[in-house]
């Protein structure tokens, strides 16, 4: 008997889902820390570690230092079109999605 989400959980700014307790969830430095970076945003862990597959952070810092830009860089883009149909405590086990034909 699930009522409507707490409005209290943090939202993703990647996937724009909540960020409920108790699922993987850590923080992304908006400039990374070389840098001199300070401020961070709290994501789902998923979705924190696709922006570092997809991105170096010499790219980050010069390109990608807010979720805004992040959200439109294309593979990440993609990416958070997909996670945002699972639900928030959706945790990413086999890498690869369903199986196709080869
Ligand atoms: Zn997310
Ligand atoms: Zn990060």
């Amino acid at each position: 008997m699930e009522s409507a989400p707490e409005t209290s959980d943090p939202i993703c700014p990647l996937c724009l889902r909540t960020i409920p307790a108790g699922v993987p969830q850590s923080r992304h430095h908006l400039i990374p820390r070389l840098k001199g970076g300070r401020e961070t945003v709290l994501l789902h862990h998923i979705c924190h570690k696709e922006i570092h597959a997809a991105l170096t952070e010499a790219e980050i810092a010069r390109d990608y230092d807010t979720p805004e830009k992040l959200r439109a860089h294309p593979r990440i883009a993609k990416f958070a079109a997909w996670v945002a149909k699972r639900p928030p405590d959706f945790v990413s086990r086999t890498p690869g999605g369903p199986r196709r034909k080869r």
